[in-house]
């Protein structure tokens, strides 16, 4: 159940990590709450910091003006009932972060060394903390806790992560076409997959779920089966 971090304290850590839409937050926040854990999403970190950098008129390809925004940046995510508050420099940042104008343009962020140095330090003092949480991304269980003993790689076909992602952004209220967000996983996924730092991969120690055809209690179920926390 314990993950050894670095001050040697035992932190109980389970990694998820996968594609957009293969479910990953529902499925996150659900097993934060059954295990009393601290929920981290990561994607709501690297979004919050490219708001930041699209306020401030931040060019997106520059990578040293976008590492220094990163170090100064104050990032709080705050768990109110079932809703994740994500907190920019003090400024109330929850919607805002899941515009799809917004994700279009988070990869090139994400994408800068010196960014996910930061963010990765700030979701591991986030997790050591609290003594454990529940980490979903790209790189949990190949480069934020790469130690951790529960890893898992969730994915689904992508006629289903689209049909997801759409949804969702409906339920926001947001007017978008379904070929939009086709085009804006394709585009993502690629990115996040082929970039040179921390590229999104499947640990090798990490148990692989295809979610495309299993509702969330499924997949939440077949995860607690393998935790003993
Ligand atoms: O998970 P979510 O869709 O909110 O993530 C938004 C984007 O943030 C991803 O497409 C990816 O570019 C980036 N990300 C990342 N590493 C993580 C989490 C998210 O690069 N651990």
């Amino acid at each position: 159940m314990a993950c050894k971090n670095k001050t040697n304290e035992p932190t109980k850590i389970i990694a998820i990590d996968g594609p957009a839409g293969s479910g990953k937050s529902t499925v996150a926040k659900a097993l934060a709450k059954k295990f009393g854990l601290l929920y981290i999403d990561t994607g709501a970190m690297y979004r919050a910091l490219t708001l930041k950098a699209v306020q401030k008129k931040i060019d997106l390809n520059n990578e040293e003006a976008l590492a220094k925004l990163a170090q100064e940046v104050n990032i709080q995510l705050n768990m109110h009932a079932e809703l994740l508050q994500v907190m920019l420099d003090g400024e109330d940042v929850t919607r805002a972060i899941r515009k799809q104008s917004l994700t279009e343009k988070v990869a090139s962020v994400a994408k800068v060394a010196l960014v996910r140095t930061e963010m990765v330090k700030l979701q591991r003092k986030l997790a050591q903390q609290a003594k454990g949480a529940v980490l979903e991304g790209r790189d949990i269980g190949t480069v934020v806790f790469p130690n951790a003993k529960y890893k898992f790689y969730l994915d689904a076909q992508a006629a289903k992560r689209i049909k997801r992602r759409f949804k969702e952004l409906e339920s926001k209220g947001e007017q978008v076409e379904v070929g939009d967000v086709a085009e804006d996983i394709t585009r993502r996924d690629q990115s996040d997959m082929t970039r040179g730092v921390a590229p999104l991969a499947q640990a090798k120690d990490a148990i692989y779920i295809d979610t495309t055809t299993l509702s969330v209690k499924e997949v939440v179920e077949k995860i607690s089966r393998k935790c003993s926390i």
